[in-house]
């Protein structure tokens, strides 16, 4: 396959509509006092008719199925590395990392403070190229890609949720939201009404106008993720998405992205140092010092600490 054509099968592989019946589901994790939104029946009309359903998990997961076969991972890493050089002195981040990520993984990413998670985290997301070693996504060779060919796919199939959420702070909250939906051909009244229908499902409508400067962490957070799910990608990639955050919210969000796993099948990958996140996964990832410890596959729900 050429990559016009992997790109082109992507997008009509991602449905827009789709995700938003899965988030409405997913809305109701969310308390309702605080989401006085009226309006929110707005996605209804631009929806096709064919979508609330309770088989919609392997549904959608059949329908936005990239991979084409489930045996053959959706990431994968072979003996990757990456060094950084200071000056004259060379610091090996990672050090020969081999991980494969399957589609529809809940992955979480577990290691102490500059254990390599954000430096892997961007290789992941094909933010960043390694060193020494290979990174395919969905068995194509990221290095082989130019700027402009990776960051279209990276637009079309990772949502990232940054570790320090990453919003600019010049826009609001809605402009935020729209933002990743700029680079898409996307018409301006319809990418409107996304990020409406987002910014209610993660409760800020009535935040749409406010600077960032202007919002709580935990408020950052959800348009982060809101802004992350703008072009319902497949993948979500979350660096520390409870770091900054109170364990009421932080449980929040992770409640969030589990239903978007569970309901959606979409792939989660997340890096982390909070042992707690661990319940969600279907599958644990240690790490240290720039090397895998070990990997453990789980049921999820059932690591008790
Ligand atoms: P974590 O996210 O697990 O805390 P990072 O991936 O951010 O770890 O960093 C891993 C190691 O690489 C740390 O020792 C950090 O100091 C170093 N490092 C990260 N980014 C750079 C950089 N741009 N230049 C030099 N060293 C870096
Ligand atoms: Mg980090």
């Amino acid at each position: 396959m050429t990559l016009t054509e992997i790109i082109e099968n992507f997008k009509t592989k991602l449905n827009p509509s789709k995700i938003m019946d899965s988030l409405e589901k997913t809305a109701s994790f969310y308390d309702e006092s605080e989401n006085d939104s009226e309006e929110s029946g707005s996605w209804e009309e631009l929806q096709s008719p064919e979508s609330s359903s309770a088989t919609g998990f392997f549904k959608g997961y059949e329908k936005s199925r990239i991979t084409r076969d489930e045996r053959e991972p959706l990431i994968k890493l072979t003996d990757v590395w990456k060094i950084y050089q200071m000056g004259e002195v060379e610091f090996a981040a990672l050090k020969g990392i081999d991980l494969e990520i399957y589609e529809g993984e809940f992955l979480v990413v577990l290691g102490p403070s500059g254990s390599g998670k954000s430096t892997l985290m961007n290789l992941l997301g094909c933010l960043d190229i390694p060193s020494k070693g290979t990174v395919f996504l969905n068995s194509n060779d990221i290095s082989e890609l130019d700027e402009s060919e990776l960051a279209r796919i990276r637009g079309q199939m990772i949502g990232f949720i940054f570790q320090s959420f990453n919003l600019i702070p010049t826009l609001s909250t809605e402009e935020n939201v729209l933002l990743p939906l700029e680079f898409q051909e996307e018409d301006a009244h319809l990418a409107r009404k996304k990020a409406e229908y987002l910014l209610d499902i993660v409760g800020l409508s009535n935040k749409k106008k406010n600077l960032p400067s202007q919002l709580s962490g935990g408020q950052r957070q959800r348009v982060a993720i809101a802004r992350s799910l703008a072009v319902n990608p497949p993948i979500i990639l979350a660096d520390e998405p409870t770091g900054n955050l109170d364990s009421k919210t932080g449980d929040y969000i992770l409640e969030f992205l589990d239903g978007l796993h569970e309901k959606e099948g979409k792939t989660i990958i997340i890096v982390t140092h909070d042992l707690d996140l661990v319940k969600y996964a279907t599958r644990v990832v240690y790490i240290r010092d720039g090397e895998i410890e070990k990997i453990e596959k789980q049921k999820k729900n059932e690591s008790e600490e």
